[in-house]
């Protein structure tokens, strides 16, 4: 058996959506679970689609998610260049070689040519003609030309493309470890541009060829591929390769909440969650949201990501990256969809916040405060910590539920402003607040004593009190106990917050 050897091959067309790092993932897991190498190739070779940035991206989401490859673009290797468009001369020898194989040949015609071809042989059986081996014969290429007459074409400088000659009538199979026997009838395949007229490769072609050239053992990849591995059959047939092909796996679809269709990168926006690993700005200055600005720990992710297709076939649900190096097997993989459920995602961040190492959570709340340009001492930072630590889902939700220990709060919640809070209150919560001064140790024993008393001389219920002073201290009525909530922001600046927040509830 050869070395395990995988690839993760995104084209830098965007921000790489999380079914792509899902993808890195099963690569991932399977090459460390057989001592293999994961490589990263940038498949840039439709240069229309290239986007600035996207290359960036793919690197610090790799990097962020821990899925960090062993060789490839950035990393080294002794298979490079890794970006498939240093790679152009590579695949036109290629090219040439099918062609003198009698597999390929050049084409000369222009896309009206093609549409009007295309126009005359639409029919109601047959809505969708193609450039195949049904209509090549009467197209313009090297096949239906004279060597003189394209070696004008070569002279005068017509644009030209390589094709492939793809078979009549004839059955392509894989057998895809996921899917079993998938059969493909070559009739329905088009006979595929190998090389474009600007003379980079298609992504067909480059795959093959690359995934040859790097001793790709595995092609673990999304199903969208799944229709085009009837060319590659055919590229490795034709070049005398088809016994040493790799090994197949196409990944079932990531599904959109509801099951209704492939999960989108506008469902994000949609359905108000992250659909990507990291922020990503697009060229008109869009934001895609991802899962680390909204709160995430890398490990929660991947742990929500690996059961997005994968069934370990126990109850198991919280997973170790060692763990799943150990149990993860292509053969565990569903062939049906797999439904984003963005509530479960945060079920594993809860979890993975829990088990963290406090330290590492620190460290990630005061980023968050730093982002906002808020400072915050690490005393503050680490009180938070303790306060929130049992309500906190995401990371940013100890800035967001925290964040009044360290400034005061804006406006009080409106909806407790208007239906609970009564004017008439004001001048008890003043008093208090003159009580709370003459407090000498700030302290649980000595707040619930004070609170307790001037219960009962203002005749209020704990219901009203104690939400109250929260709204006053945190600008809303919900939080931890209000004694903690006390103590964490200090005497000096409760009190202060009770004058100031009386009156933002009266005005
Ligand atoms: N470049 C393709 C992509 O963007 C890779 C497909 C494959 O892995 O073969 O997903």
């Amino acid at each position: 058996m050869n070395p395990v050897r995988v690839r993760f091959a995104p084209s830098p067309t965007g921000a790489l959506h999380i079914g792509g790092i899902r993808t890195a993932l099963y690569n991932y897991l399977f090459a460390k679970q057989h001592q293999g190498t994961f490589i990263l190739r940038i498949e840039d070779t439709d240069q229309t689609r290239y986007v600035a940035g996207a290359e960036e991206y793919i690197l610090e989401s790799l990097r962020w998610t821990g899925l960090i490859p062993d060789e490839g673009l950035g990393f080294g290797g002794p298979y490079g260049p890794y970006r498939q468009s240093e790679r152009q001369e590579i695949y036109l020898d290629y090219a040439k070689k099918l062609i003198n194989l009698g597999f390929a040949y050049y084409a000369f015609d222009t896309s009206e040519e093609i549409e009007e071809m295309k126009k005359r042989h639409a029919s109601e059986s047959n809505p969708m003609p193609k450039y195949d081996f049904n209509t090549r014969a009467e197209m313009k290429n090297s096949l239906t030309l004279s060597t003189e007459e394209v070696e004008d074409c070569f002279k005068t400088k017509t644009p030209w493309v390589i094709r492939l000659k793809v078979p009549a009538s004839e059955t392509v199979s894989i057998t895809d470890k996921i899917r079993g026997e998938v059969n493909f009838n070559s009739d329905e395949l088009d006979d595929k541009v190998l090389i474009k007229s600007d003379g980079m490769p298609t992504y067909h072609m480059a795959n093959v060829i690359d995934d040859r050239l790097m001793k790709i053992t595995h092609v673990i990849r999304g199903e969208e591929w799944l229709s085009s591995t009837a060319h590659h059959v055919l590229l490795y047939r034709y070049f005398g390769w088809e016994s040493e092909m790799p090994e197949f796996a196409h990944l079932p679809l990531i599904l959109k909440p509801n099951g209704q269709g492939k999960l989108s990168k506008r469902d994000g926006a949609q359905f108000g969650f992250p659909v990507f690993p990291i922020d990503w700005k697009a060229e008109d200055g869009e934001i895609f949201s991802g899962f680390r600005e909204a709160g995430f720990l890398p490990g929660a992710l991947i742990n929500f990501l690996v059961l997005l297709g994968w069934n370990p076939g126990t109850e198991q649900e919280i997973f170790s990256k060692e763990e799943l190096i150990q149990l993860f097997s292509l053969d565990k993989i569903v062939k049906s969809g797999a439904r984003f459920d963005y509530n479960k995602a945060k079920w594993f961040n809860s979890n993975y916040l829990q088990k963290e190492n406090v330290e590492i959570i620190l460290d990630h709340v005061n980023a968050i405060f730093v982002k906002h340009e808020i400072k915050a001492g690490a005393d503050q930072v680490n009180t938070i910590y303790q306060l929130y630590k049992d309500r906190a889902v995401l990371l940013n939700d100890f800035f967001n539920m925290g964040k009044y220990i360290v400034v005061e709060p804006a406006d009080p919640d409106e909806e407790f402003k208007s239906k609970k809070w009564k004017k008439e209150w004001a001048d008890s919560f003043i008093s208090l607040a003159n009580v709370f001064v003459e407090i000498k140790e700030w302290n649980h024993v000595n707040l619930e004593e004070k609170i307790k008393e001037f219960m009962i001389m203002h005749q209020l219920k704990m219901g009203e009190v104690l939400p109250s002073i929260r709204v006053m201290l945190s600008g809303t009525p919900m939080g931890p106990d209000v004694y903690q909530m006390l103590m964490a922001v200090g005497k000096e600046k409760s009190v202060e917050r009770m004058y100031s927040g009386v009156k933002k509830l009266n005005s």
